[in-house]
């Protein structure tokens, strides 16, 4: 990893020393202070007042058992999280994410991520994270709701429409939030809409949520390409993963004239050169919940199964890695570039690791980082928090066209910040400053606690 400045690397050993064995958390702060030199250096109030220590450093981690009984009868375990990370700009926000690989060090890197991105959206929303070591897959509906059930009859002492408000990530769907909301609801009694979004559409519920991810990462590649008088006509994508994220993604890729070759899911990935058919995905992922090796089976596209091929191994313009963190690593990318790829943009959170990063940007690729091309999720929750406040409901038109909006802006503040501290074009030191510097500012205002 690149070496930091001198104030910078004692803030980043004080991170080490105090979260031990936390990798993901680690590299996820690396990151940002790697953009942060030129910042200290002109506003040393940011240093004097440790700002970028206490960002550094949660406002609050809570962690609970989450007992709950299978189909079996049999009782079954697991550990849930949420950690309150940052509050300078309003109610902790971010979504929970049920999945094996699930601790302390994941749910913290995504945290600390979730305060830059939610900055970075202009909207009044401050950054957290939560989630569970519990794994969705093979699991009936009946479990999955007594599971939600048990992990909201702790988690509701927690968050609230001022407060905490928790979204969907990786496991966590429209499903789940129904589960988890009539829960809160329960032992609440309150229907508190404005404390859970992606809510669905006929219950709080916003336009648009759903398909936000993926939609929001193809909007801010197109002003990439709007920006160098290019478009997505003709060009062919690689879309990694078959979740929420991908399938929106690739939804939007088809609608701007692109063409997505390849998608994935951890079982292997599918290369389809004629184009991805969407409405067969669509009903193999989220009508069957099956694997993507059943979208070939039934399509005729070549499936290649984990550990036989990446799926950065197909030949593409355009990447869009939308599955989980370090899924594209240096070997990767280095055989996207000989390939020819121009522009790479995260739909997930950080899965280009560093080696990747440093790859694309002396090979002249341009690569998007996740906190801000994929902030039009949390976007959409802050609109949806808006209708709920307001008793409103708007159309599917209003809310795209307002995603929309808020991701040219994102793009825009990403360039101009880079330009502003001598890096012109590179998007990862414009989100990272752009992001903190609103979020510096509101904690000096605030006041030291
Ligand atoms: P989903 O659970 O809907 O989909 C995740 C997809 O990634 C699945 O296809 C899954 O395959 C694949 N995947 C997960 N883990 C691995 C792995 N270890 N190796 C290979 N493939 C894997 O999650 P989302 O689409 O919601 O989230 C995807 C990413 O986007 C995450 O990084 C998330 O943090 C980020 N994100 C999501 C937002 C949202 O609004 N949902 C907002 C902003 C960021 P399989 O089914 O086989 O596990």
């Amino acid at each position: 990893m690149p070496v930091l400045d001198e104030k910078l690397t004692t803030i980043y050993d004080e991170v080490l020393r105090r979260n031990p064995g936390e990798t993901e958390f680690h590299q996820a702060v690396h990151e940002v202070l790697d953009s942060l030199g030129p910042v200290v250096a002109k506003h040393p109030q940011y240093t004097d007042a440790a700002v970028i220590n206490r960002l550094c450093e949660p406002e609050r981690q809570i962690i609970f058992r989450v007992p709950w009984v299978d189909d079996k009868g049999k009782v079954q375990l697991n550990r849930g999280f949420r950690v309150e990370f940052n509050s300078a700009l309003g109610p902790y926000k971010g979504g929970l994410r049920f999945h094996p690989s699930v601790y302390l060090g994941i749910v913290k890197f995504l945290g600390f991520e979730q305060i830059f991105k939610n900055s970075l959206t202009g909207m009044p929303i401050g950054g957290g994270k939560g989630g569970s070591d519990f794994d969705p897959k093979g699991r009936s509906d009946g479990e999955i709701m007594r599971f939600c059930q048990a992990f909201m009859t702790e988690l509701y002492r927690h968050i609230g429409e001022y407060t905490d408000v928790p979204a969907g990530d990786i496991g966590v769907g429209g499903r789940e939030i129904g589960y988890l909301f009539g829960q809160h609801k329960r032992i609440t009694n309150r229907y508190e809409s404005g404390v859970l979004t992606g809510k669905g559409l006929t219950w709080g519920g916003s336009q648009v949520r759903t398909e936000a991810t993926g939609y929001g990462t193809v909007f801010f590649t197109h002003e990439i390409l709007k920006a160098r008088d290019e478009s997505f006509d003709g060009r062919d994508v690689i879309v990694s993963g078959s979740g929420n994220v991908a399938i929106y993604a690739i939804e939007k890729v088809h609608q701007l004239g692109g063409r997505v070759v390849a998608a994935s899911d951890s079982g292997g990935y599918v290369h389809d050169p004629s184009g991805i058919d969407l409405e067969l995905l669509k009903d193999v992922k989220n009508g069957r919940r099956e694997r993507i090796s059943t979208y070939a089976t039934e399509s005729g596209a070549t499936f290649v199964p984990t550990g036989k091929g990446s799926v950065w191994s197909v030949k593409a313009d355009i990447a869009l890695p939308c599955a989980t963190q370090n899924e594209l690593n240096g070997h990767d990318a280095r055989t996207l570039i000989d390939n020819g790829v121009k522009i790479v943009a995260e739909g997930a959170n950080m899965p280009c690791t560093p080696d990747a990063v440093r790859l694309f940007g002396e090979s002249g690729v341009t690569f998007a980082p996740g906190k801000a091309a994929n902030a039009g999720g949390v976007a959409t929750s802050a609109l949806e928090m808006q209708q709920n406040a307001s008793r409103d409901s708007w159309s599917f038109e209003h809310t795209e066209q307002r995603l929309e909006k808020i991701m040219r802006g994102i793009h825009d503040r990403c360039l101009e910040t880079s330009e502003e501290y001598g890096a012109p074009g590179n998007y990862t030191v414009g989100a990272n400053i752009a992001g903190f510097i609103q979020v510096a500012d509101a904690m000096l205002a605030q006041g030291v606690i």
